[in-house]
């Protein structure tokens, strides 16, 4: 075995353009550490887990390799090895060590890539940043199964004596048929053997498979090795023992000091996970105590995980027979126990369903987080677990994928199907693969909205996509009516994830025109009345707001535009300044700048965003700026000659 079991989660080493920085710590939620978010926020430094470190580097390897495994340098290949190579001892020790490009696109295992899983992670790894592993040791390069440490990072163990183990490798290298049969575990350990080498044959119970066409069975299971089993596939048999809990639906119980930080909470739950090789899929149920209910951490990580959440009186919490009840706990909050007897009770079991017994963990802010884990009932799971769909409203942005959110695409890439419009689904491209999309050919944006809630509602993992900001002139507002009027709000998780509105990437092509008050209004009276939005235009125009106008024109709706330039001609003089946006970050953009007394002289069309200056609003070299009024304060001019003679 390796020396990887006093070792606690990942480092990751990253020299960033501020220097060096490290997140070593079992906080990471491996295997779905976010290295994307360590590179970006380490350049701000807000990353609540990423410690810099004092150069010289070489001075903290030593440490590093001897509490951390895996070790992920973004650094070239060979500062990694001079780094590295005076602290190496064997395979048998030495952690998974890897080594990434600066631009994420090769992930090499460095040493102990067969044993020590460097070759696994590598895959992971570059699944994660969207690049390739390089793998070159024979076995895993060849594809094959490692028969001898298969599954083991999700902490399977293997039974079998070292003759046969070998015996079955060599079966495995000679491409013999073998059955594998996976009874219980995660089955994460699979995703980088897709597909399976031609030789091996998944079934779904060992009596399936025949002993005489199989000459070897690689059994994953709990379960006792019978005797009839064994006098079938004695010799020619290897065991994996995955820990108990893992790949089974669960429940956890929670609870922690008033303010506890979300770094705590998810630090607690990371060290919980690792050390029992627990996966956070599996958790499908977050209990605590009903005076937890607004707790922002606790919320923090429901939004995250997405599982029921279920908060219980201190009543409810008392009658559940625990194994560590605490006085302390009862005179605080009126029951003995809130994490153990909320995993309990919400997992429908009894004690003897703890997969973990009270731990307790305390953060770097001081605060104290108890936990525990109970496997749910299996009529527990028909209820809550595959029951809680998720539903995400999503921006996409003005439409080139260099402006949508990291957590738009983070999410693109976690949900089952993608509802949308076609013109958005075209947007996504390649972001769509994999993905089944729905209602791209509804018209009705309302239809769009009530197939969404649907799926979400019956378990789904549902994207609602629309440009820009969906709360803007968007789905999110139907929606959230459509799960309010039909209850089924608490059948799912909702979240809506903010994008670039038009308005906003308009102005980036222009200039400044926003940086003084501002207005948007939308031109379609298909859904508001005229009157309202005559309204609306006189206001702002009164109000001397710098406008944008979105559905200027359609071709139906063509008076509506005409009208709004005469109300803002009874405010504003001809000569302000109008820009005409069209389709911003998208095949085909335009922008044209006129005036109030030209604009409609111009093609507008559905995809323009109409922007009127307020009237300071100037046009200057191609640019449209309104100024912010610091003009007043001083003479501008002056003081930038100055500064740019450097004399100021
Ligand atoms: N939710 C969207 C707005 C939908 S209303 C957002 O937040 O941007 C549709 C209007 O948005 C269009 O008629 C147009 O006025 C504007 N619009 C959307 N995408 C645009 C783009 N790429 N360029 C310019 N205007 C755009």
């Amino acid at each position: 075995m390796n020396g990887a079991g006093n070792r606690v989660g990942a480092a990751l080493i990253a020299i960033t353009r501020r220097g060096i920085v490290a997140a070593v710590s079992l906080a990471e939620q491996w295997p779905k550490a976010r290295v994307f978010a360590l590179r970006t926020r380490a350049d701000g430094m807000e990353h609540p887990r990423v410690t810099w470190i004092e150069p010289p580097l070489s001075g903290h390897i030593a440490a590093i390799l001897a509490h951390h495994d895996p070790v992920i340098f973004f650094a070239a290949l060979g500062a990694t090895v001079r780094l590295i190579a005076p602290h190496l001892q064997n395979k048998q020790e030495d952690p998974a060590v890897l080594s990434v490009d600066e631009g994420h696109r090769f992930v090499l295992p460095v040493v102990s890539g067969h044993q020590g899983g460097a070759n696994r992670w590598a895959e992971q790894v570059a699944g994660m940043l969207g690049g390739q592993a390089i793998i070159t040791t024979a076995s895993d390069a060849m594809g094959l199964l490692p028969v001898d440490i298969l599954g083991r990072e999700w902490g399977f163990q293997v039974e079998g004596d070292k003759a046969t183990l070998t015996r079955m490798a060599g079966h495995m290298v000679a491409g013999v048929p073998l059955a594998l049969v996976q009874e219980s575990g995660s089955r994460e350990w699979r995703k980088g053997y897709d597909p399976f080498p031609g030789h091996v044959v998944t079934l779904e119970r060992w009596e399936e498979a025949d002993p005489n066409q199989f000459r070897g069975l690689l059994w994953i299971s709990r379960a006792a090795v019978s005797r009839q089993m064994r006098s079938v596939w004695e010799g020619r048999m290897v065991v994996y023992r995955p820990p108990v809990g893992q790949g089974e639906a669960v429940a956890v119980g929670m609870g922690c000091d008033r303010g506890t930080s979300v770094a705590t909470v998810e630090a607690a739950l990371a060290q919980v996970l690792t050390s029992h090789f627990l996966d956070e899929n599996d958790i499908k149920v977050l209990a605590s105590i009903d005076v937890k209910q607004d707790e922002a951490a606790l919320l923090a990580l429901g939004r995250r995980l997405h599982p029921k959440m279920i908060f219980y009186s201190a009543q409810e919490l008392a009658d559940v027979a625990v194994p560590h009840p605490s006085a302390t706990v009862l005179r605080h909050v009126g029951t003995p126990s809130v994490a153990e007897a909320a995993a309990i009770r919400a997992a429908g079991g009894s004690m003897a369903d703890l997969v973990v017994e009270k731990w307790c963990y305390q953060g770097d802010d001081g605060k104290n987080v108890t936990l525990a884990i109970a496997r749910l009932a299996a009529e527990t799971v028909e209820r809550s677990g595959q029951g809680m769909g998720a539903l995400f409203l999503v921006g996409l942005g003005p439409g080139d994928h260099g402006q949508m959110t990291q957590r738009a695409r983070q999410v693109l890439q976690e949900v089952d199907c993608i509802v949308g419009y076609k013109t958005y689904i075209k947007l996504l491209g390649a972001l769509t693969h994999g993905k089944e999309i729905v209602g791209s050919a509804m018209r009705q944006e309302l239809d769009r909205c009530m197939e969404a809630c649907r799926r979400a509602a019956s378990g789904q993992k549902v994207a609602l996509v629309s440009s820009g900001d969906v709360g803007v002139y968007g789905m999110a507002g139907p929606t959230m009516e459509i799960l309010f009027a039909s209850g089924l709000l608490a059948r799912m998780t909702v979240e809506i994830v903010p994008g670039i509105t038009a308005l906003v990437s308009a102005a980036s092509r222009l200039g400044a025109p926003l940086t003084h008050d501002f207005a948007a209004i939308s031109l379609s009276d298909l859904l508001t009345p005229w009157a309202v939005i005559e309204t609306r235009l006189e206001a702002a125009a009164a109000g001397d707001f710098v406008t944008a106008l979105y559905n200027p024109k359609s071709g139906k709706r063509t008076t509506q535009i005409e009208r709004a330039r005469e109300i803002f001609l009874r405010f504003r003089e001809g000569t302000t300044p109008v820009a005409l946006v069209t389709s911003a970050y998208r095949e085909g953009e335009s922008i044209l700048l006129t005036d109030l007394e030209r604009m409609t002289q111009h093609p507008i069309g559905m995809q323009t965003t109409v922007l009127i200056g307020n009237r300071s609003t100037f046009i200057r070299d191609g640019w449209m700026v309104t100024p912010r009024g610091y003009g007043g304060k001083y003479d501008l001019d002056a003081k930038v000659r100055a500064a740019v003679e450097g004399e100021g």
